[in-house]
């Protein structure tokens, strides 16, 4: 799998195996290591999933040296807004069974951001987490971390797939060096994308799913693609995308595809209820 570098010279593989909404037991310490034993070598988790400690024991399961896994697990807004970071990481590394993390983001822009951002650069000082990052975070919370005088994110993980492309925001983190990773790349849970006649006909073209063709699309961006399944046959069928390219039509029919329609939360609004907190708070 293609891998990708870090501005602090970190390596993360460009297709990770995501685990929202897949339950905390079997079923996620399955997938972890059905993806390890594919081939997978990133997996991406959240505190908010509620199934780090599975993850854990997919990784320990899977017989995978731990540093040879690229991990990433996030901060729950509940603990950025209680202030809670430092017991929040702990916890988590305890979930995960290690030491470090090779990413840690924070999960939501919510208030009180700045102040956990200022603990994930103390944890990065302290070599607990190799490289750090935001998730959902939009160009003016950016800017504002940047106004702070502090260390910009190293990683933005995004939503984006074929009907809500986000290019914009995008190539703005890609033009100053920070790494995207992009959610819900299919279309998320219970998504309807793959569905799409455009996906079929690329795939004919080259004897590829839509979910092959999709993945291949958003590798060819440049950005990380997370994608989730709780489906053996699934989760090697996605791994499964290198021995093609999309040709620059392909890539055009791809672009064609983008209607500006969100299948997740809008962090603006995130960011909005944020404000109004703050504001209230002073
Ligand atoms: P995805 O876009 O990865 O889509 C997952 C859905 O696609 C599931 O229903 C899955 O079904 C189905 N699927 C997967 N592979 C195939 C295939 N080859 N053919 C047909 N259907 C397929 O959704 P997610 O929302 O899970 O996003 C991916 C990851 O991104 C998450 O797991 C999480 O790690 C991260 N994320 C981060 C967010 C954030 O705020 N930072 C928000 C949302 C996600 P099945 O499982 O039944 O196989």
């Amino acid at each position: 799998m293609n891998k990708l570098t870090i501005s602090n010279g970190t390596v993360i593989p460009q297709l990770g195996l995501g685990v929202f909404k897949n339950p905390d037991g079997e079923s996620t310490v399955n997938a972890v290591k059905w993806a390890l034993e594919a081939g997978y070598r990133h997996i991406d988790t959240a505190t908010v999933y509620h199934n780090e400690a599975s993850v854990g024991i997919g990784i320990k399961e899977s017989g995978v040296k731990r540093e040879d896994i690229f991990l990433t697990t996030k901060l729950a807004s509940s603990d950025v807004r209680a202030r809670n970071a430092v017991e929040a990481f702990k916890k988590s590394l305890e979930e995960l069974q290690t030491d470090y993390v090779d990413l840690y983001l924070i999960h939501w822009p919510v208030e009180y951001r700045v102040e956990a951002w200022k603990h994930i650069i103390d944890f990065y000082n302290e070599g607990k987490i190799r490289a750090i990052g935001v998730s959902n975070f939009t160009r003016e919370c950016i800017e504002e971390l940047e106004k702070e005088g502090l260390m910009l994110p190293m990683v933005n993980q995004i939503e984006s797939n074929p009907y809500f492309q986000n290019d914009e925001l995008i190539k703005y983190c890609q033009d100053r060096g920070i790494v995207v990773e992009v959610w819900s790349p299919l279309g998320g849970t219970g998504g309807s994308i793959l569905e799409d006649e455009v996906l079929k006909e690329i795939g004919a073209k080259y004897n590829k799913s839509p979910a092959q063709v999709v993945i291949r699309w958003h590798l060819q961006r440049g950005v990380v693609v997370l994608a989730k399944s709780t489906h053996q046959n699934r989760i090697i069928e996605n791994l499964n995308v290198e021995d093609f390219t999309l040709d620059e039509e392909d890539m055009a029919k791809m672009k064609s595809l983008n209607r500006n329609t969100r299948t997740g939360r809008d962090p603006q609004v995130v960011i909005d209820e944020a404000k109004k907190v703050m504001a209230e708070a002073q």
